[in-house]
């Protein structure tokens, strides 16, 4: 089956029950049992069933099941957020003393949050770019695990995920990778050597902006060292399940930061044309691009420009997809401000992956806490727009930004 296909009809969509085509929502805290010998089993994992929503749930699993088999992984679990599920992928294999080392032109969240786990004696190594060439000379005894996007929010910078991967397992160095903006449409990360996947599925996963979420699928391939990483000791008898039976049991449900059963749901209605949403929001995409590429005092940055360093690899990866994030340089911080604020059909907001084109300044919004050397190594700059593109009719995108642009 082929992507969208599978989205509808693959294994883990269920018969609901009653025929339902669509999962129930499963809004309730507690599952009641027959006797205490069935919750005991329940809550030792012998008998199949759900005991309390932020434990499990049914619409949730039903959610987990489905991201996973698109990205073709061992297992999933849904978090209550994209950061919540950056910071629960890491803090799983994460302690005091262990360095990791990520790229600097992450998602501006992700940015705060390690420079958050430093309190903790995690120590983060940042590198323009996550490839061999810049990772190994920093990689020490204490380097736990690699982090990056595969395509940069909002540098674009688009990471080899196999070269990377191939490198870090000589290694024995995982490399967890946030895959929010290329999504399982443009690529399985999981295929090309990535070990775990997060998503923040408040995005292009959701697709109409109504459901904060995010999901950390674990590829099962990764061989976790006991000696590396002391705190999956107990859970080698797991085999390839260890990472997530030890984020289930452990991390994940003690920091309670399950997904609401009513954001399962959006997310599974959502999701289901995420094929269908993301091949228009890519052909947009390049057809802005092109277009804004041509007009004066602009520059565009789209990894499938001609001109775009990530050219070859963006095409080569993604079979020719680039994603529905643009970047344009108005020249300066007011010619941004007056492009983003002529701009007719699209919205300001801080979303990306919404049916709606969306832009925002992300010097002074997402990467507000960031001094400028910081900004500029994530490819934010003074006058930088991003632009997530929605699934308009891309002849009246490119008349409102060209208008928007010509009138400076
Ligand atoms: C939005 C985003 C996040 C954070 O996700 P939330 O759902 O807003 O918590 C993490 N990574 C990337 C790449 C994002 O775009």
């Amino acid at each position: 089956m082929k992507f969208q296909t599978r989205l509808l009809h693959g294994k883990s969509v269920q018969s609901y029950e009653a025929g339902a085509t669509v999962p129930a929502i499963s809004q309730c805290n507690a599952y009641s049992y027959e006797s205490s010998e069935q919750l005991e089993k329940v809550f030792q994992n012998r008998a199949p069933g759900f005991a309390y929503t932020r434990i499990g749930n049914p619409t949730v699993d039903a959610f987990e099941r489905r991201v996973n088999e698109l990205e073709g992984g061992m297992g999933a679990i849904a978090c209550s957020s994209g950061m919540s599920a950056v910071t629960l992928s890491l803090l799983n294999i994460l302690q005091s003393g262990d360095e990791v080392i990520a790229g600097s032109g992450l998602f501006g969240g992700t940015l705060d949050l390690l420079h958050d786990l430093e309190a903790f004696g995690i120590i983060v190594k940042f590198i323009p770019r996550v490839e061999k060439a810049l990772i190994e000379p920093l990689i020490s005894e204490k380097t736990k695990v690699v982090f990056g996007e595969i395509i940069g929010n909002p540098g674009l910078n688009v990471m080899d995920i196999r070269e990377t991967g191939d490198f870090l397992h000589e290694k024995g160095i995982p490399l967890i990778v946030d895959s929010t903006t290329a999504t399982p449409y443009l690529i399985r990360p999981l295929e090309y050597g990535a070990d775990v996947v997060v998503h923040s599925t408040s995005k292009y996963i959701n697709g109409s902006g109504d459901a904060i979420s995010g999901i950390i699928v674990d590829g099962g391939t990764f061989h976790w060292d006991p000696e590396r990483y002391p705190g999956m000791k107990e859970y080698a008898k797991f085999g390839k399940f260890a990472y997530l039976v030890k984020l289930r049991n452990g991390i994940w449900r003690n920091m309670g930061g399950c997904l609401a059963p009513v954001n399962a749901y959006l997310n599974i209605i959502g999701m289901e044309t995420l094929g269908l949403r993301m091949e228009r929001i890519c052909s947009n995409a390049l057809a802005l691009a092109q277009a804004l590429e041509q007009l004066e005092g602009v520059t565009v940055n789209y990894p499938l420009l001609k001109s775009n360093p990530y050219h070859k690899i963006a095409g080569d990866q993604f079979r020719n997809k680039g994603g529905g994030i643009l970047t344009i340089r108005a020249g300066s911080r007011e010619r941004a401000y007056a492009v983003i604020n002529r701009l007719k059909y699209v919205k300001i907001a801080t979303n990306i992956g919404d049916v709606r084109t969306l832009v925002i300044h992300p010097a002074s919004t997402i990467y507000l806490h960031s001094n400028r050397e910081a900004r500029e190594a994530a490819g934010v700059f003074d006058d930088s727009i991003r632009v997530s593109v929605g699934i308009e009719d891309a002849e009246d995108l490119i008349r409102d930004f060209t208008e928007a642009i010509k009138g400076l």
